[in-house]
């Protein structure tokens, strides 16, 4: 891996284990492109939640934790849920992943806990998400908030996606991140991005452009052969394909919780019940064409020599 013609040998700073949990199965939308594809599903939620709350508050080290699904603030309990996490000492982080379209007072009560909690929009252009701007500005200064924009690759939405683009960027919001993510085909079995044309990867150079500009931009840090650190703008990092380790040795830090109790290793096939699953650091070597999720490009790379 080179950047400005220098040779990188590590990736990442390591993060605390992080628990990424599927709430539900459900969400309002069914994206084409969507991983999860959600449904209904009869798992009683709230017996899953109990089991899985007791697991989490048995780790003996910090944890961050990611709710996602389906849609998770579907979950029939998620109010509560959220304030069972937020009175663990050791979970130092909760991440919303959410297609936002819960009004504003939906949001309003998790306000005693937002100190441990940061809402990331995913903006999902097949969909309407009226309001979608209008909220961010109602909640901006009560969460963290993160916005990741997902660019989707048929033409047809590209004047959809550049109106949303110039809608962020007029809100003058620079200390609330976006990253403009491409999207990723799992159909296969493995992970690899669709195809993109010209004028959409056009958007998306011009789009990281921008995004430099911002207060904090997300970044990747990297080391070089020569000892120095750099910090890449993430959308850099993307674009020039440098999420691609295989062959590298990486510490996993992640585990996903899914809906009816069962965990599964990341980057693995390995999947357990949460009631016999160990959850924990775990060293790999990596064996995929490319790291699709930018979570995971902070756990510690090192390539092998
Ligand atoms: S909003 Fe998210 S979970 Fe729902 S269908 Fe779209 S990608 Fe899937
Ligand atoms: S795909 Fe998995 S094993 Fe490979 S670098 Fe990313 S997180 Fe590590």
């Amino acid at each position: 891996m080179i950047y400005n013609n220098e040779k990188i040998v590590s990736v990442g700073k390591g993060s605390p284990l992080t628990l990424s949990w599927e709430l539900v199965t459900h969400c309002q939308f069914k994206c084409s492109y969507c991983y999860f594809n959600p449904y209904e599903s009869s798992t009683n939620y709230s017996e899953v939640m109990k089991i899985v709350l007791t697991k989490i508050k048995n780790i003996k080290e910090p944890v961050e934790m990611t709710l996602l699904g389906g849609e998770p603030t579907l979950h029939p309990e998620f109010h509560h849920l959220i304030k069972s996490l937020y009175e663990m000492n050791h979970v130092t982080k909760i991440d919303v992943i959410t297609n936002f379209q819960p009004t504003v007072e939906f949001w309003r009560p998790l306000l005693p806990y937002k100190d441990k909690i940061e809402i990331v929009l995913s903006y999902h252009v097949e969909y309407s998400q009226k309001n979608f701007f209008k909220k961010i500005e109602a909640l901006k200064n009560d969460f963290n908030m993160n916005i990741i924009f997902l660019v989707h690759n048929e033409l047809k939405y590209l004047s959809k996606l550049k109106e949303a683009a110039d809608k962020y960027f007029e809100l003058g919001l620079e200390t609330l991140p976006i990253t403009f993510a491409k999207l990723v085909d799992r159909s296969s079995g493995s992970a690899e991005y669709f195809e993109y044309q010209a004028e959409t990867l056009s958007f998306l150079s011009e789009q990281e452009k921008r995004v430099k500009r911002l207060k904090y931009p997300e970044v990747i840090p990297v080391t070089t052969e020569a000892g120095t650190k750099i910090e890449i703008n993430q959308m850099e990092f993307s674009s020039k394909n440098m999420n691609r380790f295989k062959g590298w040795k990486c510490q996993m830090n992640a585990l996903i919780i899914h809906p009816d109790g069962m965990v599964s290793y990341p980057c693995t096939n390995q999947k357990k019940h949460i009631l016999f699953a160990e959850l924990g650091k775990r060293n790999l070597v990596c064996a995929h064409e490319i790291c699709p999720c930018e979570a995971y490009w902070n756990f510690t790379k090192t390539k092998n020599s």
